[in-house]
């Protein structure tokens, strides 16, 4: 694993050789820095700005995918024209692509019923976040005392293992948050695959490259299936070994530094 800008020659010259590039990046923790409850985690506007300029660019297509739900990504980003992928992928949406996952619309219901049973029982425990996503449930830890941690996780096990023996649901865990979502094979990755046919259909012949940027464990799907020559994939965080990502930019300062020298490269 490398730091992006001390790779910067090689970066550069891949841009330029490129005749379209496809920008993707997480929100929480690559765009925005990870905050005590989610709702503060607000883009600024210069960062938006940042944002916006790349994507008015001819060379450039750009996407946010996160775990948050859509509706609530696109209006926390606040950009028109560009991809958004929210709940992991589970819905996408942008030029030409309007997508739910039909097997996570049909387990709606279900992941609702969950949802009252964690905030029945974990309500008495201060500072957990439950959060209906309406396809998937994220369930924040970051507020709540170090020594009732244990017991959060205790309850959310015993809510979660019948679902889990009938195969009904997924868990997977972030920064202090756990995540549940229907039983369905999908995950960034496959939400980047989805947006990069649909680009490549609609810049039939180009020769394409692929950026993606994220801070956790749900990004790893996603690093998984981008390296070079295809695209280049950034972990946004200290130097992590494990990481299926290239490279790496140590904070979200850094990612707003790297959006604006990439703007000057194309
Ligand atoms: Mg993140």
């Amino acid at each position: 694993m490398q730091h992006l800008f001390q790779s910067w020659e090689t970066f550069s010259s891949d841009i330029r050789a490129t005749s379209h590039v496809l920008l993707l990046l997480d929100y929480d923790g690559t765009l925005t820095p990870i905050v005590s409850r989610p709702e503060r985690a607000l883009l600024s506007s210069e960062n938006r700005g940042k944002l916006s300029a790349l994507a008015k660019k001819s060379a450039f297509s750009l996407g946010i995918i996160s775990g948050r739900p859509l509706p609530e990504l696109k209006t926390m980003v606040g950009i028109a024209g560009i991809y958004y992928a929210g709940n992991h992928g589970l819905e996408i949406e942008g030029p030409g692509l309007k997508l739910i996952n039909p097997m996570a619309q049909a387990a709606k219901a279900e992941m609702k019923d969950l949802a009252g049973q964690f905030s029945a029982r974990l309500g008495g425990i201060e500072g957990t976040i439950v959060e209906d996503k309406g396809l998937s449930l994220s369930i924040h830890y970051r507020l709540v005392k170090q020594d009732e941690v244990d017991t959060a996780a205790e309850i959310f096990q015993q809510i979660t293992s019948p679902w889990l023996q009938k195969g009904k649901i997924r868990i997977t865990s972030g920064k202090k948050v756990w995540e549940v979502r229907p039983p369905i094979d999908w995950h960034k990755g496959k939400a980047v695959e989805t947006i990069t046919k649909e680009i490549k259909a609609t810049h039939d012949g180009e020769q394409l490259l692929t950026i993606y940027l994220g801070d956790d464990t749900t990004d790893e799907d996603a690093f998984r299936i981008i390296h070079r020559p295809q695209g280049w994939s950034i972990f946004v965080g200290e130097e992590k070994p494990s990481s299926n990502a290239d490279y790496f930019l140590t904070a979200t300062s850094e990612v707003m530094a790297f959006l604006s020298s990439l703007r000057e490269l194309k």
